[in-house]
């Protein structure tokens, strides 16, 4: 059995793997300041002898008096409806809330896999996106709170391995989805989805012909978990190259939800990447495994959440 803190374990992907490495058998200490996540989402857990809960913001030292072998860092809020909202705390849970968790693991020689993200390739030029391409991203513009903490918090870490022998990895998620995504997340699916429940219209961004790769949430949290018990310490994508245009998954949401809702076309948000897909070749290599969920299993799941079924 391992003991095992999950910064942001409250939120939407980090109460998942809350759930997996607790049905996998490990003591699982949740931090979370609840900012974007939830009490409600890991509710189910908090009867299992191994699961504790801290409520605690990653900006302030963190001090756990037992020993720790792993530490997740899931902490941050990844909505873009959340940069202008709260700017400089994402910012600082990205740099000084993860030197905390940092020097938590140096102090309990602990193993540290840090939640990056397909975002630090801002708007990228190359496609698809390598874990070589250093990425296109505006430093000023209204993303940058999110990218550019991601940014630094690689760099943290590749610094904290250099000077004081860190055990480090480093995952770069792409567009993730699933059960316990907020109604109001702002992200595209939960739209996309509560709208066509509604029978209001589907709100696309610009003409809809961006494109982006979704993965489900369990096929996210398979790969978390290889990577961090895997030998790998360079970044490393984890996604679905599924790749389509919003367009098309607005019209793909209509039909798994047999909705007679149509097409709103709104403004595009500024610096709003014009595609995304990731290059798995080294999940691929080094983890193994497979993507086991399709975009319709998995949307149909995560319609039975937001129906409340
Ligand atoms: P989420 O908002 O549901 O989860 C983030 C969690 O972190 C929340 O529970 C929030 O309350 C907590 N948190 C934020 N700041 C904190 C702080 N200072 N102290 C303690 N807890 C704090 O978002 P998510 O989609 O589950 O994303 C989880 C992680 O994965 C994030 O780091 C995000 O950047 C990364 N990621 C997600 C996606 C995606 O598509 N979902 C894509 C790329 C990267
Ligand atoms: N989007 C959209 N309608 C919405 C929400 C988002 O067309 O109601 C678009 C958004 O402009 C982006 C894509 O969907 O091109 C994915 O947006 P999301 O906020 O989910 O994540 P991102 O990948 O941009 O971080």
């Amino acid at each position: 059995m391992k003991t095992i803190v999950v910064a942001g374990g409250a939120g939407f992907i980090g109460s998942h793997l809350c759930e997996r490495l607790l049905k996998e058998g490990n003591r699982v200490i949740c931090v979370d300041n609840f900012v974007t996540g939830s009490k409600k989402n890991v509710k189910a857990f908090e009867k299992n002898e191994n699961f504790n809960l801290l409520e605690h913001d990653i900006t302030k030292p963190l001090e756990i008096d037992e020993d720790i072998n792993q530490i997740y860092n899931m902490a941050s809020p990844a909505s873009p409806v959340d940069f202008p909202r709260i700017p400089i705390e994402i910012l600082l849970t990205s740099s000084l809330g993860l030197k905390n968790l940092a020097d938590l693991a140096v102090e309990k020689k602990a193993r540290i896999l840090q939640a990056s993200t397909s975002e630090v390739y801002g708007n990228p030029l190359e496609h698809p996106q390598k874990e070589t391409y250093f990425g296109n991203v505006n430093t000023i513009g209204p993303r940058s709170c999110y990218d550019e903490g991601k940014r630094f918090a690689e760099a943290l870490l590749s610094a904290y391995a250099r000077k004081k022998g860190l055990d480090k990895r480093i995952v770069r998620i792409f567009n993730t989805y699933g059960p316990r995504m907020r109604p109001n997340d702002g992200r595209v699916l939960p739209n996309f989805i509560n709208q066509a429940l509604e029978g209001k219209p589907l709100t696309v961004y610009g003409d809809g012909s961006q494109t982006r790769s979704f993965c489900f949430v369990s096929d996210e949290v398979d790969g978390l978990i290889k990577l961090m018990n895997s030998d790998y310490k360079f970044p490393c994508n984890i996604g679905n190259p599924n790749e389509m245009t919003i367009k098309e998954l607005a019209e793909f949401v209509i039909k798994t939800t047999g909705s007679k809702s149509k097409l709103a076309f709104k403004s595009l948000p500024g610096d709003d990447p014009a595609k995304r897909k990731p290059d798995i070749s080294i999940a691929k290599k080094e983890l193994g495994g497979e993507l086991k969920v399709s975009l319709e299993e998995g949307l149909k799941e995560t319609i039975a959440f937001f129906e409340g079924k």
